[in-house]
């Protein structure tokens, strides 16, 4: 059972706004009831917060307003890739080995609908239960993201004319993929379900726990495995236009997943008498399962050597990725001694001012809206 008899610290004493319970934090807004006394950053909460959650400043949280700044900073979309040599080397039957063609469809086949999961997973989840207006307007520009990406699957499906039906549903009908995907999903469905509210020691720990869930295994190793591959055969000028594609995605995600930890922790800062001993041995269970089942992925789509990989390699990657994660929110790590089989996958997730490997263009990819005027 957990224990929530460590003392809760004691709130500030400033004066609360009466607004509406932190599941319903629109409706004060929509009644117009609500306190006039002006909100004060530090009565902001990340959950469970009484602040009207539609007041984006006094800034409290300014870690998540510059990643907000900086994610849109990275705006891109997919149809602004060339895929033109990707299509003409998928297309020519000498192109590819059927290894390395195995390890594209699933690739896709998981990817394609993992976005879609994610941005269901913010926009009718984790969302409502965040009570912060910095870490909310993060969250709107990362569910936009993920349609990019959701997109970006679906634009290098459509331009390899690949059957669409076989890839979006190997998430049903590939055991590796659906066995991650069947892992991840009790997780979100509790913070979809519209009677769930947090307020109470074992919800907020539930939300946590999906928050933990989400960051740290979907995106921070789920996806881990998939990116080598594609970024790997963009190493040997195959399928660059995908595997371009793949490293925005990949630069967006290195984004996702420093948010979830910063939101994780702060929400551990917040609300000390969550982080129990039974709490932290559950996450390392949950966290140890994750990296088996995303070996076993690595297994399914590499079951010879291909693209100077093999599933052996990414036994030790998946260990090094996992305690990284467990070291990002303040868990022990779970295989000490790991280390990483793939130095260069930092030089990938790091793209600053740094001309693209494949040398299409330059990746200082900013919009226009980010310029400096001084
Ligand atoms: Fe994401």
């Amino acid at each position: 059972m957990l224990n929530f008899e460590d003392p809760i610290p004691a709130q500030p004493s400033a004066p609360r706004m009466p607004a509406a319970p932190a599941a319903e934090p629109l409706s004060s807004a929509l009644t117009g009831i609500h306190d006039t006394r002006r909100i004060r950053a530090e009565d902001k909460r990340i959950i469970n917060g009484q602040a009207d959650v539609n007041q984006l400043v006094p800034f409290k949280y300014k870690w998540a307003w510059q990643k907000y700044l900086d994610a849109c900073a990275n705006h891109w979309m997919p149809q602004e890739v060339n895929m033109n040599r990707d299509i003409a080397l998928w297309k020519d039957p000498n192109g590819l080995t059927e290894d390395e063609r195995r390890v594209v469809m699933r690739n896709l086949g998981f990817f394609s609908t993992a976005d879609s999961l994610a941005a269901n997973n913010i926009s009718l989840g984790t969302y409502r239960h965040i009570t912060a207006p910095e870490c909310r307007q993060y969250l709107l520009r990362q569910a936009f993201e993920e349609a990019i990406h959701t997109h970006a699957y679906q634009y290098i499906v459509e331009s390899l004319g690949l059957d669409e039906g076989e890839v979006f549903n190997m998430y049903h009908e590939i055991p590796s993929i659906r066995d991650k995907d069947e892992f991840l999903i009790p997780f979100i469905d509790i913070l979809c379900n519209p009677e769930f509210k947090t307020g109470t020691p074992e919800n907020d720990q539930k939300l946590l726990r999906s928050i933990i869930v989400f960051a740290c295994i979907m995106e921070g190793i789920f996806f881990y495995v998939g990116f080598v591959q594609i970024l790997a055969l963009g190493r040997m000028n195959k399928m660059v236009g995908a595997a371009e594609q793949y490293q925005y995605i990949l630069r967006d995600e290195s984004m996702h997943l420093n948010f979830g930890v910063d939101l994780i922790n702060q929400i551990k800062m917040e609300n000390p008498h969550l982080w129990t001993a039974e709490f932290r041995t559950e996450i390392t269970g949950l966290l140890k399962k994750a990296v088996e089942l995303e070996y076993a992925y690595a297994e399914d789509t590499m079951p010879r050597g291909v693209l100077g990989l093999n599933a052996p390699m990414f036994k030790e990657y998946l260990r090094f990725v996992c305690n990284r994660r467990c070291q990002q929110i303040g868990i022990d790590p779970i295989y000490p001694g790991a280390t990483n089989p793939f130095p260069w996958m930092s030089e990938m997730i790091d793209l600053k001012k740094e001309k693209n490997f494949f040398e299409t263009r330059v990746t200082e990819y900013q919009s226009g809206g980010a310029l400096s005027w001084d």
